[in-house]
């Protein structure tokens, strides 16, 4: 059973197809595996009940086991998204994108941990306590989609959904050496998603390389009419677009992301990413990219200013969980948004409050907007030159747990690599390319305009021809079983 874990989605998909063990066996797998480990990572809030499909395959992930991040509806499962004030909510309608899986045979072995409503980069800020990175266990696991990452680099299911606002499916990919994506804005469904800052918010897959990317984004794209910011189809299929033929492709390396800030290790392991996708017969140089080095502020104003907005509906009366013995109307929101809201959460409130209020609206968010238009700028005359962008995912190893708690700009500025994809809206990718001395992952990030989302996977998929990353396991939890 133990070589069950070292088999990617597709792998296990295909053999279930040929018979060699059924998905009730796979399902086995991933079930026994979560109760020996998921406490030690801390990566799940809930498992469910999921029956395994009996019915012959409908798609090339039929019967795999898989998660996905609890801030992302199944109807009749509880979805808190990390939070005291969603504890008890129970949502009577079901993701598109989770819609689509369970179509396509997919099954869903549990909810996955994340920071509170997703806000956040390290996992840290959970209601149900932090997410562990399952390659060295004092260390984060990156996030917000921290449980997703984790849960699929220790192996306890293939793949997992995550949602990306701010590099959140990026990030924690990165931190536990497996491949993440955001796929280019609109292009999945929002529908389902709880809201965190919507103009950026996109779910995308996190698995053990970029052809399972492929195939679980080829199953839960497309056109939603539940979704205003849903774009129109049809799309290109991804997975056929997996050549592994670099020939011609031309990768720029933007020199604002790879500043001195850029450890050692990482800066390394970028380059030599950058000579195998040379060899692959890409075209690989630096650039140089004005405009670029604000995005992360403008990010930070625009992402709080919509999770105040976002957040308004939680007040004990429409949504959430309400303070008891309250006097009026008033202190009843009051007193209920206190108590179930976590303290970076409020932060993010109140910051964004404060950047709506009066003047601010003019001096902050009105100057954010244009940045965010001069990044759009940026990128649109990058891509008279370059067919992608190659950066770090973060400059250093992941935090330490407890690290940066009470750093949070510090925290902030992490995300400055990985934040200018969701401000222009295009598809970015992350996938593990060396390692720190302390046994932890380095992630690269390729990036694409608009709609090119084949282009970014299809580069990740050479890379990954080449390098055995992606293959690597947490040597705790190596064989799939009780990491002990
Ligand atoms: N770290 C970023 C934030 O805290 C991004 C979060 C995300 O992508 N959900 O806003």
């Amino acid at each position: 059973m133990n070589t069950l874990f070292e088999l990617t989605a597709l792998e296990l998909a295909a053999a279930i197809s040929r018979g060699e063990l059924s998905s009730k066996e796979a399902l086995l797998f991933s079930n026994s595996a979560c109760t020996a480990n998921a406490d030690k990572l801390n990566c799940f809030t809930s498992f469910s009940a999921s029956d395994p499909i009996a019915a012959a395959p409908v798609s090339p992930l039929s019967g795999v086991p898989m998660a996905v991040k609890d801030n992302i509806c199944v109807a009749g499962t509880a979805t808190t998204c990390a939070s005291r004030m969603l504890r008890d909510f129970i949502p009577p309608y079901t993701a598109t994108a989770v819609e689509k899986l369970t179509a396509a045979g997919a099954v869903c072995a549990g909810k996955t941990n994340l920071d509170e409503f997703a806000i956040g980069s390290t996992s840290e800020t959970s209601f149900f306590g932090p997410v562990k990175n399952p390659w060295n266990l004092e260390y984060s696991p990156g996030g917000s989609s921290g449980g997703s990452a984790a849960a699929v680099a220790a192996g306890l299911v293939w793949y997992a959904l995550g949602s990306d606002t701010g590099g959140s499916i990026r990030h924690p990919a990165a931190c536990c050496g497996v491949t993440g994506m955001k796929p280019t804005y609109g292009t999945v469904s929002r529908y389902g998603l709880v809201s965190y800052a919507s103009s950026f918010d996109q779910i995308g897959p996190i698995a053990r390389n970029a052809a399972d990317c492929a195939a679980v984004l080829d199953m839960i794209r497309g056109h939603d009419g539940r979704d205003s910011t849903s774009l129109p189809g049809p799309y290109l299929p991804l997975s056929p677009q997996l050549t592994g033929d670099l020939h011609g492709v031309r990768i720029g390396i933007p020199d604002v992301y790879f500043d001195e800030a850029v450890d050692e290790p990482t800066r390394r392991a970028i380059l030599s990413c950058a000579d195998t996708l040379r060899r692959r017969g890409a075209l690989v140089e630096s650039c140089h990219a004005v405009g670029l080095e604000h995005a992360v502020h403008a990010y930070y104003v625009l992402a709080c200013a919509q999770a105040s907005s976002n957040l308004a509906r939680y007040d004990g009366v429409r949504y959430g969980c309400r303070a008891e013995d309250t006097h009026d109307v008033q202190d009843l929101f009051v007193r209920s948004r206190s108590l179930g809201f976590g303290r970076e959460v409020r932060r993010r409130i109140l910051l964004g409050t404060y950047l709506l209020s009066g003047d601010n609206y003019e001096t902050y968010y009105k100057k954010a907007v244009a940045v965010r238009h001069q990044v759009e700028n940026t990128f649109r005359a990058l891509w008279h030159n370059y067919d992608l962008l190659l950066t770090p995912v973060l400059p250093g190893p992941p935090p330490k747990l407890g690290q940066e708690a009470n750093n949070p700009v510090a925290l902030y500025q992490e995300d400055r690599y990985v934040a200018c994809a969701n401000l222009a809206g295009l598809p970015a990718l992350s996938m593990p390319c060396g390692m720190h001395k302390e046994g932890l992952p380095i992630g690269a990030q390729l990036l694409g305009p608009h709609m090119a989302d084949g282009a970014v996977l299809n580069a990740a998929f050479a890379f990954q021809q080449e390098t055995d990353f992606h293959r690597l396991h947490p040597p705790i939890f190596g064989l799939g079983g009780d990491a002990g």
